[in-house]
């Protein structure tokens, strides 16, 4: 069966590709991907999967084997980020030359889509013997940097629930096992204005802000065996109106990547301490922290059955398979915290070409892909 499955991903490279690049064609910045929702539902009725496109407007669709079993889902997004500038061509040609298909979305994700889709289309095809359900799942709003947002989150408030899951992402075919999550922190100091000319009289804003940053520097980020270490930024920075004047208020935007184990708790308690220290050592400082995005790391255990079933898939077609973690934050997060549901982030593109201008995925990668996923669902849904 694996290698009728096999075959028929071998004499149906041509499909994977155009459905790939049509999916290109259809812009999807997130807030607007009901086109390409309706597009893989007709796509994916007319080759008989079961689907639904829900209240979110999250695409699912429902693939069952000939015996009852668990649920696999195959989790990836609808969305990309906008296309920006700096593109040689229409961002959404989805032109095809050589190994590649470009146009924003290519590697981040609609590859791992159309890789998904074609490895359910191959199992199908050799017979669909397996034990239980594949379930596609296409969310909005994966790119939007709001938990209450993201249509994964959404769909898992609501109940949907799965046995194992394999997050498709561009992660160029390597088993990633861990994400990290993002923390924002907005930070403001309070000082008081004054004359530029007698700063004597004020408290400078932006100053306290200085030695906040200098401290947040002492912070330790956590290590994790995938990941590596995690990571502060203060990015954004805003205070005062000129420079003849004593600004009386600062704002630091900071962002932070945790490894699993770290949490945003952890990190505002960390950032009171800060304060706590400063204001000892100047009793004149005055700052206050708001979390105001907190997501979370992922991480999945070596031994679940889903690692196993992508390592055995990655054996069978003769490839090694490298473990690794991504320093991105993916719905993976949503999967294992909120449902508990054993998730691998896996998938064609590399992270690097996503949300760049000139996106580009490679065709080779993406058939491997494809059988990777099929041979995933033969393993796993045994
Ligand atoms: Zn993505």
């Amino acid at each position: 069966m694996k290698q009728k499955a096999l075959e028929f991903l071998d004499e149906n490279k041509e499909k994977l590709v155009r459905l790939v690049s049509d999916m290109v064609k259809i812009p999807s910045v997130s807030g607007d991907e009901a086109k390409l929702a309706a597009f893989l539902n007709e796509y994916c009725s007319e080759l008989g999967f079961r689907c639904e496109i829900d209240r979110h407007g999250n695409f699912f669709a429902y693939i069952r084997g000939t015996k009852p079993g668990k649920r696999l889902i195959f989790n990836s997004h609808l969305d990309t980020v906008e296309a920006g500038d700096g593109w040689d061509e229409d961002p959404y040609s989805g032109r095809i030359e050589d190994d590649r298909i470009f146009g924003r979305g290519s590697t981040d994700c609609k590859a791992a889509i159309g890789a998904q889709i074609m490895a359910v289309l191959a199992v199908m095809h050799a017979g669909g013997d397996f034990a239980g359900e594949v379930c596609l799942m296409y969310p909005v709003e994966e790119e939007v940097q709001n938990v209450s947002r993201k249509g994964t989150y959404k769909s898992l408030m609501d109940g949907f629930r799965g046995d194992m899951a394999v997050n498709g992402e561009d992660t160029d075919l390597r088993l990633c096992l861990a994400c990290e999550g993002m923390l924002e922190v907005k930070i403001t100091t309070h000082g008081i204005g004054a004359h530029g000319a007698t700063p004597y009289k004020g408290k400078n804003a932006i100053k306290m802000m200085c030695r906040v940053i200098d401290e947040l520097e002492n912070i330790t980020p956590g290590v994790n065996k995938y990941t590596g270490s995690g990571s502060i930024n203060p990015g954004v920075i805003a205070g005062g109106s000129r420079s003849s004047v004593v600004p009386d208020t600062c704002v630091l935007k900071c962002s932070r990547f945790t490894v699993p184990g770290e949490t945003g708790r952890l990190f505002m308690d960390q950032i009171e301490a800060i304060f706590a220290k400063l204001k000892k050592e100047y009793p004149d400082f005055r700052a206050e922290a708001e979390l105001t995005y907190d997501s979370n790391p992922s991480i999945v255990d070596e031994n679940e059955a889903i690692v196993k079933a992508v390592v055995r898939a990655h054996e069978h077609i003769g490839k090694d398979c490298p473990l690794y973690g991504t320093p991105q934050h993916d719905d993976a997060d949503f999967l294992t915290n909120i449902a508990h549901i054993p998730t691998v982030i896996y998938g064609p593109g590399t992270g690097f070409l996503a949300h760049m201008p000139n996106e580009y995925v490679l065709i080779s990668e993406t058939e491997e892909a494809a059988k990777v996923y099929a041979l995933t669902i033969l393993e796993a849904l045994k």
